[in-house]
């Protein structure tokens, strides 16, 4: 379907420069925005085939060679941590799990001295295996995403049959002290608002924090369709039946999610129960946008629709001199050219090539 123009919010920044990038310091835009927040894609592989992200047969993979490796992920971390004010990462994929070298790289990443967040969005399989070598390495937070608690639904969704993989991965990051385990949720069609209800009061029970996303045109696929979406209204109404929200009054700062407190529930810690709904299409948080992104294969990306990213492979395999000083290089000079926001509501979007999967959600 061809994207049109909603008149929905954009972000109304000013871009404050058009001189060149900076060459130290942090990672600036034009507009004034500091990325702190880094997503990285250690694998584009998963073991599960989400409609909305993922073909039936999976993807071309990127070939073994051209993935980064242990060394190479923990330098360009170590350049994102040491020199350029990154403060929280999130490994996510493709499936993180996957990487049998996860473990050692949060180990190393995490005994830097400026010793950032670090968090994982992972599908939970094998979870309960991992859970706590990951949190002996570092591991502090967790998301695993689970969009419904019907296990037929859940077949058909992530085209496996491995919901009870998924809940005693979630379990075990509970018992293992993550705090909060937050469950991600995408509701695929509008038939699924009773399923959400249902997987809203199961994180209530079990002390889990729901997180409702807005489904983005980053299928593998491009089935995305605007009418079929299921809104951030439609989502907060269907959360509505299941129990009195009250807004939340913390500072939503650089995330993405608005946050509601629940009524008469608590978490497994014994506070207010929480649930977030990130309405990233309907109502986009560009403007406070505080994220920079690295893909399995090395490469650079300002935005998750970023229809232009900056390679670091050939500096990483064949650069010579400071190597760490030109990785800091493009990287601010990748930040540098961040669009004020992205225009998933405009009539000239366009979905750029790599799929969620590919990307790091
Ligand atoms: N495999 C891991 C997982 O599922 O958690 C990590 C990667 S996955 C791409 C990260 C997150 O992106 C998941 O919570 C998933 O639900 C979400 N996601 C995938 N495709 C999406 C889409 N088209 N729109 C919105 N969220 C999506
Ligand atoms: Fe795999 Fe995550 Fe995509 Fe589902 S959403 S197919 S689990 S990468």
């Amino acid at each position: 379907m061809t994207a049109v123009d909603l008149g929905l919010p954009l972000p109304s920044l000013i871009p404050a420069s058009r001189a060149p990038a900076p060459v130290d310091g942090p990672l600036r835009d034009t507009f004034g925005r500091v990325a702190t927040d880094l997503r990285v894609s250690v694998t584009d592989r998963c073991n599960l085939r989400c409609t909305y992200c993922m073909p039936a047969d999976g993807l071309d993979w990127l070939p073994t060679d051209g993935v980064l490796n242990t060394e190479e992920f923990v330098r360009v971390l170590t350049v994102a941590v040491r020199d350029l004010g990154i403060r929280t990462i999130r490994f996510t994929g493709g499936e993180p799990l996957l990487r049998r070298d996860l473990e050692e790289i949060i180990t190393r990443v995490s005994r830097l001295p400026e010793r950032p967040g670090i968090a994982m969005t992972t599908n939970g399989l094998g979870l309960g295996r991992r859970v706590h070598g990951l949190t002996a390495a570092g591991l502090t937070r967790v998301n695993v995403s689970l969009d419904t608690v019907d296990p037929a639904r859940f077949a058909e969704i992530t085209r496996r049959d491995r919901l009870a993989d998924v809940l005693d991965g979630l379990a075990a990051a509970r018992a293992a002290g993550l705090d909060p385990v937050k469950v991600n949720a995408v509701v695929p069609d509008r038939s699924d608002l009773d399923g959400l209800a249902a997987l809203f009061g199961f994180c209530l029970r079990e002390g889990y924090q729901l997180r409702v996303i807005e489904q983005m045109p980053l299928d593998a696929d491009h089935r995305w369709d605007r009418t079929a979406m299921v809104t951030a209204a439609e989502i907060l109404e269907a959360l509505r039946h299941v129990a009195d929200l009250t807004p939340d009054d913390v500072p939503r700062a650089g995330a993405p999610a608005q946050t509601w407190l629940v009524d008469g529930h608590t978490d497994a810690a014994g506070r207010r129960a929480r649930v977030g709904v990130i309405a990233s299409v309907t109502r986009p948080f560009c403007g406070d946008c505080d994220r920079t992104r690295l893909t399995a294969d090395g490469a650079l990306r300002n935005c998750l629709f970023a229809e232009n990213e900056t390679s670091l492979l050939p500096v990483l395999r064949g650069g010579e001199g400071d190597v760490d000083a030109a990785i800091a290089r493009l990287w601010r000079e990748n930040t540098w050219a961040k669009r004020a926001g992205h225009s998933v509501n405009s009539g000239d979007f366009r979905q750029p090539e790599r799929p969620m999967s590919a990307i790091g959600g």
